[in-house]
């Protein structure tokens, strides 16, 4: 037999020991592994330009979040007697140097079905075939592997999800295996190895501290967090999407584990495996859609309509999305990102964004359908620009389809209901706790006010207590939703003139909703018309 050679995994996702075929594979017959992760500045190079501080394409809560989930990385592959070695530079040219120079006989990396990662890998393997060496890239970030879904759907990807359930089957389970040691890092040459870097050391400026995000990256917390979730045997089999409250913010309503799933912290089998455990131990639960099994597969079905679907993150060109007379109205775009359309709900959602990088999935409903057309009538994918960047679990193929799916360019078409920016959130919360605690203006009194939040984070659920010095008179819940209808003496002793200290509604939610039905009932005629194949040019008539 040969003898044990050298092997490199190179992580991207897949930011876990646990089911992680690539490094299963990688570890077998190696005389010495190199664990890298390359810091790419496709994702990374700073960016001074954009609206909030952070890379070309991500906010820093997303940065953080990521070096986060590689100091644990680290730490895992440390206690198994390796390390994790950090470049930074373009993944092509480290890799391929790093390939020759340590002589490496074995690549092994998570398939990657996002086109980003489709044109890196192809020159990848063919770097590697042409120099001899294997390589291995399992599909491990998803349930099922998306080509085997469309290759049995002839072709195409399924475009329900009761057509996806039919075809996906059961996923295969996660790998059962412990890795008790790694072989060891061998020489590594004269690389100053870098370990991994903190944020200021990235160099994004200093303007860090306004950023705050209270979830903590990497597979420890991710399989901390699933735990406490499973805990809840009851809840977990009693899951029901549609009927979470998406004001819940103390304790979200739903796991919160869409970041570690985006970063691959956790592996979606062993997150799908342990349901079915839950479930096999209560006398009834939940199905899909609604269920927790259920939300797992939506995301396999985003997965695989991205995959399967070319220009799935724009509209032109796009043969599954309507093509719609958006207008690209700059300043209505900044009100919404910036949380100042004068409508609470809406605002309070979108400081949740920038803050936290989370929302409730009812929550991103909220805010997609008012900016798309519900009320603003802009474009999806300057929404979808905005969630991709500040979102830590902002994912490619889930987020484009959710967009296309709320602004009823794709998957779902009843444009006539619009979700109210008014009474949508005060039917889970008519006292606004959720405004006021994200839109402090909206809560709060004098000057001399202060208002000091104290945050807990204890695992899953995060504790807000707030010491209040001088509690004059809030905004009263009958305003809350609808600040401007307060009578001017409310609006002075809550110290919070609409219009000067937190602005008036940028449209009236009852006649724009009206005029944006109007529009797609027009751009649908002429969709239907023209079979789909609508041009610019008829656009231009609608708008
Ligand atoms: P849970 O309800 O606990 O669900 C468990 C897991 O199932 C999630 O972590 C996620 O991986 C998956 N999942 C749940 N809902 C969906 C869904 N509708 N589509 C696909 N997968 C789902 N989710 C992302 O992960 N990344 C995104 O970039 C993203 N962008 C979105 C944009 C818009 C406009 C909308 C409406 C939704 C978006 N979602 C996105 C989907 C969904 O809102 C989040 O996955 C969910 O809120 C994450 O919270 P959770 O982990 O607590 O979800």
């Amino acid at each position: 037999p040969m003898p044990p050679s050298n092997s490199l995994i190179w992580f991207r996702k897949g930011l876990r020991i646990h089911d992680n075929p690539a490094l299963d594979h990688a570890i077998k017959h190696t005389k010495h592994l190199f664990p890298i992760f390359i810091l790419d500045p496709h994702y990374l190079a700073p960016d001074l330009t954009a609206f909030s501080p952070g890379s070309n394409r991500s906010g820093l809560n997303r940065i953080q979040f990521m070096l986060e989930c590689l100091v644990d990385l680290d730490s895992s592959l440390g206690k198994l007697g390796s390390r994790l070695l950090v470049f930074n530079g373009d993944p092509i040219q480290v890799l391929t140097r790093l390939l020759k120079e340590w002589d490496v006989k074995k690549l092994c990396f998570e398939y990657g079905t996002e086109p980003y990662y489709q044109d890196l890998d192809k020159q990848v393997k063919s770097f590697a075939s042409a120099a001899g060496i294997d390589v291995f890239s399992p599909v491990s970030h998803t349930l099922f592997n998306p080509a085997d879904i469309i290759q049995k759907n002839g072709g195409r990807p399924p475009m329900s999800y009761q057509s996806f359930i039919k075809l996906a089957g059961n996923p295969s389970p996660p790998l059962t295996t412990t890795i008790s040691s790694l072989p060891p890092v061998g020489n590594v040459g004269d690389y100053e190895m870098l370990r991994v870097p903190t944020i200021k050391e990235l160099g994004y400026g200093d303007n860090t501290q306004e950023e705050f995000s209270p979830f903590r990256g990497g597979e420890s917390e991710a399989l901390k967090r699933l735990k406490e979730a499973l805990g809840g045997k009851e809840w977990v089999a009693n899951f029901e999407k549609p009927k979470g409250d998406p004001s819940m913010f103390l304790k979200p309503a739903t796991t919160v584990l869409s970041p570690y799933l985006k970063f691959g912290c956790l592996s979606s089998r062993y997150f799908y495996q342990c349901l079915q455990d839950v479930y096999k131990r209560v006398k009834k639960h939940t199905l899909p859609p609604v269920s927790l099994v259920g939300q797992l597969l939506w995301r396999d079905f985003f997965y695989t309509a991205a995959f399967g679907t070319s220009n799935f993150d724009q509209m032109k060109g796009n043969r599954i999305c309507k093509q719609i007379p958006w207008n690209d109205k700059d300043e209505l775009l900044v009100a919404w990102r910036e949380g100042r359309t004068g409508y609470p709900w809406i605002d309070a959602i979108m400081v949740q964004l920038q803050k936290w990088g989370w929302m409730h999935h009812l929550a991103r409903h909220s805010v997609a359908c008012f900016l798309t057309r519900g009320d603003l009538f802009i474009h999806w994918e300057k929404g979808r620009d905005v969630f991709e960047r500040l979102l830590i679990d902002s994912d490619w193929a889930i987020n484009n389809g959710n967009w296309m799916w709320l602004s009823c360019s794709s998957f779902f078409y009843q444009y006539n209901r619009v979700y109210s920016p008014i009474s949508f959130g005060k039917k889970y919360d008519p006292n606004g706790k959720f405004i006021r605690h994200f839109l402090p203006v909206l809560k709060a009194t004098t000057a001399t006010f202060q208002n000091l939040d104290i945050v807990i984070v204890l695992y899953s659920s995060i504790m807000i207590i707030s010491v209040t010095k001088y509690q004059l008179s809030d905004m009263p819940k009958e305003y809350i939703y609808e600040p401007w209808t307060a009578p001017l003496t409310v609006q002075t002793k809550a110290n919070c003139i609409i219009g000067k200290d937190y602005p008036k509604p940028v449209v009236d939610h009852n006649i724009a909703s009206k005029e944006c039905k109007k529009k797609m009932g027009e751009a649908y005629a002429l969709n239907r018309a023209n079979n789909g194949l609508v041009g610019e040019e008829d656009l231009k008539g609608l708008r």
